[in-house]
C-alpha cells in the first residue's frame, strides 16, 4: 500500500542521520500516542535521533505507555519544541491531515525546513501542507499504518513488545476495542502478530479502560440519568456537560472520553453527539453509524472534521446555542431508515 518510490526516498533520508521530530494532533488520544510512541521506539530502536512533540498533554491512562514521559507538549515546553521543529530534518505528521489540527503548535511546525510525512487515515488532506503524504481513510488507524509503514521498510522483523504495545494501543482504541467497520481481517492479522510477537493484550484493555476514577464513574452516570437527551422525531442522541457540572465532579482530561459511544449504543439511534463546554466554545464530538455521517456536517458548520463514522468540532457560543443549531441541521444529515 506504502509507494515504493516514496519509501526509498525516506530510506534515502534516513541514510543521512536526520534529526526527526514526530508530532499528532492536538487533544491527544489512544491513536496518536500510540502512532507517535511505536514509530518513535522503531526509529530509535534503528539508531536515530528522534524526538515527540504534542500540543498538548495527553489523558493520564495513557500515561503507562513506555516513554510516554518522554513526550514534550508545546504547552509546557514550548522553548524546546520551538527548538526541536526548527532543527529538524524530518517531521512526522501523524494522525492529523492539516497543519491546523496541532492548535498553537502550528506556527512552529509550518516555520521549518524539515521534509514534512504525513502518515494518517482522516479524509481530505491538505496536499500543500506535506513533502510526502500516505492517506488511507479506510485503514482503522494511524497506529495500524505504522506497522505497515514499517512493514514496508522491510523492517517488520524488528517490531518487537515495546514497539508493539503502543501500535496494539492505538488500533484498540480508533476501533472501539475491534468493533468499529474500520476493523478489517488485516487489523486482527496485525493484532495477532503483535500478540505473537509478545505484546500483553490483555494488561492494555485493563491499563486503559479499568482506571476510572470514582469522580469519573459519578460523571459518567450523572450524564446518562440527568444529562441524555433523546430527539423526538430523529434518532439522535445528545449529552451536553457545562463548565460547572465538569467542575463539580472535578473532571480531568480524558473523563468524558466514551460518553458519546454510551448515547450511540440506545437502540435505533444513528447519531449521537457530545458537547462540552471548554475555555471560551464548546467542543463537540460526534458518532454515526449505518447511513448517516458526521464528517461532512463538522467540516461545514462546526469548524471540524473527521471520519464518516467519527467526527469532531466545535462551537462559538452557549451550549443552548449549539443545541439549537444542531437540531435546525440535524433533519439534513440523518437518515430515519433503518439501513
Ligand atoms: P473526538 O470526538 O474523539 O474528539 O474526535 C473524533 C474524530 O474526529 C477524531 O478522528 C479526530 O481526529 C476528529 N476531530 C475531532 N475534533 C476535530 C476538529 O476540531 N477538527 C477536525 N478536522 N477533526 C477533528
Ligand atoms: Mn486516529
Amino acid at each position: 500500500m506504502f509507494e515504493s518510490k516514496q519509501i526509498q526516498e525516506i530510506e534515502k533520508w534516513l541514510a543521512n542521520k536526520p534529526n526527526i521530530v514526530i508530532t499528532a494532533h492536538k487533544s491527544a488520544d489512544g491513536d496518536s500516542i500510540g502512532s507517535s510512541l511505536s514509530l518513535y521506539q522503531f526509529l530509535k530502536k534503528q539508531g536515530h535521533t528522534v524526538s515527540i512533540c504534542h500540543p498538548d498533554k495527553m489523558p493520564n491512562f495513557f500515561t503507562w505507555l513506555t516513554d510516554a514521559d518522554q513526550i514534550l507538549t508545546f504547552d509546557e515546553d514550548r522553548a524546546n519544541v520551538e527548538k526541536l521543529l526548527a532543527d529538524a530534518d524530518i517531521i512526522f505528521c501523524l494522525d492529523y491531515n492539516h497543519p491546523s489540527r496541532v492548535g498553537d503548535m502550528q506556527a512552529a511546525l509550518e516555520n521549518t525546513k524539515a521534509k514534512k510525512i504525513m502518515i494518517d487515515h482522516h479524509q481530505k488532506p491538505c496536499e500543500e501542507a506535506f513533502d510526502i503524504l500516505f492517506s488511507f481513510p479506510k485503514i482503522s488507524s494511524t497506529s495500524e499504518l505504522i506497522y505497515e509503514f514499517i512493514a514496508a521498510l522491510n523492517q517488520e522483523s524488528k517490531i518487537d513488545e515495546t514497539i508493539g504495545t503502543p501500535i496494539y494501543c492505538g488500533i484498540m482504541t480508533d476501533t472501539g476495542s475491534f468493533r468499529f467497520p474500520s476493523t478489517t481481517a488485516r487489523t486482527h492479522q496485525i493484532i495477532a502478530n503483535l500478540i505473537t510477537k509478545g505484546v500483553k493484550n490483555h494488561t492494555i484493555h485493563e491499563n486503559v479502560y479499568d482506571v476510572n476514577t470514582i469522580s469519573r464513574i459519578k460523571l459518567n452516570g450523572f450524564a446518562m440519568s440527568e444529562k441524555l437527551t433523546v430527539l423526538q422525531n430523529l434518532p439522535v442522541a445528545y449529552i451536553a456537560l457545562s463548565a460547572d457540572e465538569l467542575r463539580e465532579f472535578n473532571a480531568t482530561k480524558g473523563d468524558t472520553e466514551g460518553l458519546v459511544n454510551k448515547a450511540l449504543s440506545i437502540k435505533g439511534i444513528k447519531m449521537a453527539i457530545f458537547l462540552k463546554e471548554d475555555s471560551g466554545y464548546i467542543k463537540m464530538s460526534f458518532r454515526s453509524k449505518g447511513q448517516t455521517y458526521v464528517n461532512e456536517m463538522a467540516r461545514m458548520h462546526f469548524e471540524g472534521g473527521g471520519h464518516i463514522y467519527a467526527a469532531g468540532g466545535k462551537f462559538e457560543g452557549t451550549i443552548e446555542a449549539a443545541i439549537q443549531k444542531l437540531v435546525t441541521l440535524l433533519p439534513d444529515y440523518v437518515t430515519n431508515s433503518n439501513e
